[in-house]
């Protein structure tokens, strides 16, 4: 039997997630201390408790598109700072790929990254290089696209993404900002991880590892 993802399996996604990045706010806000201004662990608690709270608030027939526009919707109302527009965008992206149904097959699911990924890039108008988020979301997403062409599993697919993300994040150190808040800072931001891709990196590994509980073939 193909393992599937239901609308249970969301609801409980996002609540790791929000866990997660609860979990890690001081340490991010940290991070965006050194080159911003110090709120983006704050954003992302704040957004994903939102999200997720939008999730656990929809009736039980709610379908998965249903539940990824609340999310979005949530992200947006509850961030000011310039990753709300950036997230909520993902998340309307990732429903209008998983659509008016209560469960999507496993193998469908990395898509929905992918979907994301490019959500994020054309909502920022920012490019691989440019020390932002979209230097861990674009290598997970053609992390996927290879490993779906590749006729991968999902663990697999989902491993490499995880990796390809963390790398990413890790490849911004020796970045210049040329996009959002740390831009104005130019030459003096290197040295230092972008926040926003560092959070991409440990949202990733979060799905990464839910999904690949569900991959039990
Ligand atoms: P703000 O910069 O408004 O305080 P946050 O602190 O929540 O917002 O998020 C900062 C992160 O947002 C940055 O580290 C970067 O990864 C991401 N970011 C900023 N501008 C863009 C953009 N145009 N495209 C993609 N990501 C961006
Ligand atoms: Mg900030």
């Amino acid at each position: 039997m193909t393992a599937a993802l239901t609308t249970a399996d969301v609801a409980c996604l996002f609540r790791e997630l929000a866990n997660a990045v609860a979990q890690a706010r001081d340490e991010l806000c940290r991070l965006d201390g050194v080159i911003g201004d110090a709120d983006h662990g704050i954003a992302m608690e704040q957004g994903f408790a939102a999200a997720s709270q939008a999730i656990e608030a929809l009736p039980a027939q709610a379908t998965l598109a249903d539940q990824l526009n609340a999310a979005a919707k949530g992200f947006l109302n509850a961030v000011g700072a310039s990753s709300g527009p950036l997230y909520a965008t993902a998340f309307m992206r990732a429903a209008k790929v998983a659509g008016a149904r209560h469960e999507l097959l496993l193998n469908e699911a990395p898509g929905l990254i992918v979907a994301m990924a490019e959500g994020i890039r054309s909502r920022g108008r920012a490019e691989i290089g440019e020390k932002t988020m979209v230097d861990a979301w674009a290598p997970a997403a053609a992390a996927i696209e290879q490993g779906m062409a590749d006729g991968l599993p999902v663990r697999e697919i989902m491993t490499r993404a995880g990796e390809a993300a963390t790398a990413g994040a890790e490849s911004t150190i020796a970045m210049v900002a040329t996009k959002g808040r740390s831009s104005r800072l130019g030459e003096r931001s290197i040295g230092h991880v972008d926040p926003g891709a560092a959070s991409a990196a440990m949202v990733l590994n979060v799905i990464a590892e839910n999904w690949r509980r569900h991959d039990t073939d």
